[in-house]
């Protein structure tokens, strides 16, 4: 079986790089449940290949003599290259992470906007001349880039989430090395060709495969990288602090949610519902910012779970490249061993499952890694399928009396990444909205992001933000410059303040 799967080595210094250990592990498609490539299985070795050149790539050669206009040219020219070949790129992902080709391709189409908005931020971070307290001196700072910079990715959205980190990063002026997931570790390959044609010198993107405790801790861990930008679990998130913290370098950590859709009486309640579905069942339940709790008001909760419930139901599964399908696959073997092990935790705690509530058996689905699209109700805020993330298509119903118990049980969770309020009373909106732990909120919609809108985690979902124009300064830091215009020097032995 082995021999006959396309291959995908790494990506160092502009060239193809087989792995040290000579070792190569199957990538699967969820649909299927077979293997389809193999991808090389770095180690440390090739982590400090991949450091080493980036960091060749920052100091010497091509990319340190460019001015920030021309960088940003350079990812003008990627973006055009990424939207010429959207659909490819996000088919290899469907293959991979098995979501609807719907979404990966608008995904796709979408990416290259990150590349326009921080390409044109690149020549517009300025630094300032001070208004210094002390005679005949010029004082003033200059934004420079860190140096190697680390982007450690998951599998469920790999080149957007991969994206958010290097767009800001190359635009400032940094190298970089990239480690997808496991799972979703092809599409950078094609993406690494655009970068090639884009003309991006060697080195200034390098690309590292394989298993996180193998090669991405010791990316953390090596000596010359400067910065770790992270996407992934909180438990994994928590490791990589860690690791940052002993060498005394900034991470970024995009982690889980638990978010809230809190549905209030007064709202639109078809669209609503619509909101709902979306928020939990787009993308099979496996985005960060699914909105796993439905908190509905008390009084409309029977007949607002009905529109649910009448929604989901139409929700066809099936082939994620079939442009029909609404609800793919798991996106891998274990999240769905995962998905099925927190369906019984509910039922076991007292959920009551209305439609799912475990695998799915329907003929569409194939020998596919699926789980029945599944909403709890009687679920109290204190139960497990309420406060852990379970990254599935599992939506807890939970009902609240009025908005003070609605904001309590939200931020009610050690997480804080996203809420949707639904509702048509503004001056409700916009008041339960300053007091939701999260960092994002969505008033009568869900699910937004966009390059200029920042986001990230309150608690234990993550630690600084991405997007917005903010995000540049993650990977720059301050250089002070004082020049003193005298032709003086007053006594060596003074302090001159
Ligand atoms: P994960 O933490 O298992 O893996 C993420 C990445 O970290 C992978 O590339 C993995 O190989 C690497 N990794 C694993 N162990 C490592 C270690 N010891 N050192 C360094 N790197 C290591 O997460 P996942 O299962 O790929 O992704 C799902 C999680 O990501 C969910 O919790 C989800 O909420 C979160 N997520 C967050 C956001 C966000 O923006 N906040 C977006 C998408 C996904």
């Amino acid at each position: 079986m082995a021999g006959v799967l396309e291959k995908f080595p790494m990506l160092i210094d502009g060239k193809a790089a087989e792995p040290s250990t000579g070792a190569w592990f199957e990538s699967f498609n969820p649909y299927t449940g077979q293997p389809w490539a193999l991808v090389a299985r770095g180690a440390r070795a090739d982590a400090d290949r991949a450091v080493e050149a980036a960091h060749k790539a920052f100091t010497t050669g091509e990319w340190p003599k460019l001015n920030a206009t021309q960088r940003g040219a350079l990812l003008f020219k990627l973006a055009d290259l990424i939207a010429a070949h959207a659909a490819e790129l996000g088919a290899m992902e469907v293959r991979d992470n098995g979501k609807l080709l719907a979404e990966m391709g608008a995904q796709m189409r979408y990416v290259p906007q990150w590349y326009r908005y921080f390409g044109g931020l690149a020549d517009k971070v300025e630094g300032a001349v001070i208004p210094i307290d002390k005679p005949s001196t010029l004082t003033y700072t200059r934004p420079e880039p860190l140096g190697v910079c680390v982007a450690i990715a998951p599998w469920n959205s790999p080149l957007l989430l991969t994206s958010w980190k290097l767009a800001p990063a190359l635009a400032a002026g940094n190298t970089m090395v990239v480690k997808p997931s496991e799972f979703t570790s092809t599409s950078i390959s094609l993406f690494m060709k655009l970068v090639e044609q884009a003309g991006f010198p060697p080195g200034v993107i390098n690309v590292v495969t394989g298993f996180g405790a193998e090669v991405g801790m010791a990316l953390v861990e090596h000596p010359r990288v400067a910065k770790v930008a992270f996407t992934g679990s909180e438990a994994t998130g928590s490791k990589v602090a860690e690791a940052a913290g002993r060498r005394l370098i900034p991470a970024t950590l995009e982690l889980g949610g638990k978010s809230p859709n809190i549905v209030f009486a007064d709202a639109n309640l078809d669209v609503a519902a619509k909101g709902v579905v979306a928020g939990i069942f787009a993308a099979t339940g496996q985005t960060c910012i699914a909105g796993s709790r439905l908190l509905v008001e008390e009084k409309i909760h029977n007949a607002f779970v009905d529109k649910v419930l009448a929604l989901a139901r139409t929700a066809r599964m099936g082939d994620p490249m079939d442009l029909g399908t609404h609800v793919g696959p798991v996106a891998t073997q274990p999240q769905l061993e995962k998905v099925l092990k927190y369906l019984e935790i509910a039922k076991g705690e007292g959920a009551k499952p209305m439609i799912g509530g475990g695998r799915a058996s329907r003929p569409e689905c194939g020998t596919g890694w699926f789980v029945e699209p599944t909403i709890f109700t009687g679920v109290h805020n204190k139960m497990r399928i309420a406060q852990e993330e379970v990254f599935g298509p599992v939506l807890s119903v939970i009902p609240f009396k009025d908005d003070d118990q609605a904001v309590e049980i939200a931020n009610d969770v050690l997480y804080g990444l996203a809420s949707g309020i639904w509702t048509s009373n503004l001056g409700r909106a916009h008041r339960i909205a300053a007091r939701l732990q999260a960092g994002s909120v969505w008033i009568n919609t869900y699910r937004s992001v966009a390059p200029m809108a920042p986001f990230g985690g309150y608690k234990r979902s993550g630690l600084g933000r991405e997007n917005g124009m903010e995000t540049i300064r993650n990977y720059l830091q301050t250089k002070c410059v004082w020049v003193d215009m005298s032709d003086d020097f007053p006594s060596p032995f003074t302090m001159r303040i």
